[in-house]
């Protein structure tokens, strides 16, 4: 086990974590230069769209696992981008830091409503959204700063390569532990086939989506040996999800 104050440590990653991708929403080019720096510098990979509509694209072509939405942006407002995030199976669960020059509480609550996880006023300073990003990131995705992530009644140890359920010990091979590592990095996040073809098996490998199946099989058959209900779910003509417990 790791002490808390291990775990608060931001460089602390276990090595099959994959680097964190970032994308900042934000017409402003010395903001976005400003917010590039500080993320990289938290080990984050970032992408930059500029326009409400140009960051609706960016995340169908790869979800990102946060983003930096400001409010006011040409094409389509954030809190408009945001609503059609939420609305979507596929991104209901990806974390968003709005941000925005408006002070008004009525803003604040607007921003909320549509599921901001968090919301910065401008001006702020970097450490403070830095800090507010790792709280988010945390509470959305504890996977990225610990060994050992327990969704619900499955534990899965990294550091171990042990996965165990109710306490019981589970028996998985390298595939079906790669893709239960990623399930629990995004608990109740539905991936399709593409989508975990690409983060399990790698972009750059050709796998018939039909194996993701095949893998997905084998995995819940090993997750519900020693009973206990199905965790996966199936979501139709979207993907798989891990229920998040
Ligand atoms: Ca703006």
């Amino acid at each position: 086990m790791l002490s808390t104050t291990e775990l608060e440590r931001p460089a602390m990653r276990p090595a099959a974590a994959t680097k964190p991708y970032a994308l900042i929403v934000e017409d402003e080019p010395a903001l976005i230069e400003l917010l590039r720096y500080n993320l990289v510098k938290e080990g984050y990979e970032v992408a930059i769209a500029s326009d409400g509509e140009e960051a609706l694209l960016t995340i169908e072509e790869r979800q990102p696992d946060i983003v930096l939405l400001d409010w006011m942006l040409p094409k389509l407002a954030g809190i408009e981008v945001a609503r059609r995030l939420r609305s979507k199976a596929s991104t209901r669960n990806l974390p968003i830091i709005m941000l925005t020059a408006r002070a008004e509480e009525t803003d604040r609550i607007r921003g909320l409503d549509v599921g901001a996880d968090d919301y910065m006023t401008k001006p702020f300073s970097m450490s403070e959204l830095t800090a507010r990003i790792r709280a988010v990131m945390r509470r959305i995705r504890p996977a990225l700063a610990e060994d050992v992530v327990v969704v619900g009644d499955i534990s899965i140890d990294r550091a171990a390569h042990r996965v165990t359920r109710n306490e019981v010990e589970i028996h998985l091979g390298p595939t079906e532990f790669r893709l239960l590592d990623y399930f629990i990095q995004h608990p109740g996040r539905v991936f399709s086939r593409e989508q975990l073809l690409d983060a399990v098996w790698g972009s750059d490998v050709y796998v018939e989506t039909r194996t993701v199946d095949v893998h997905i099989g084998r995995l819940r058959k090993a997750l519900t040996k020693a009973g206990g209900e199905d965790p996966i779910r199936t979501v139709r003509s979207a993907g798989y999800a891990l229920n998040a417990g």
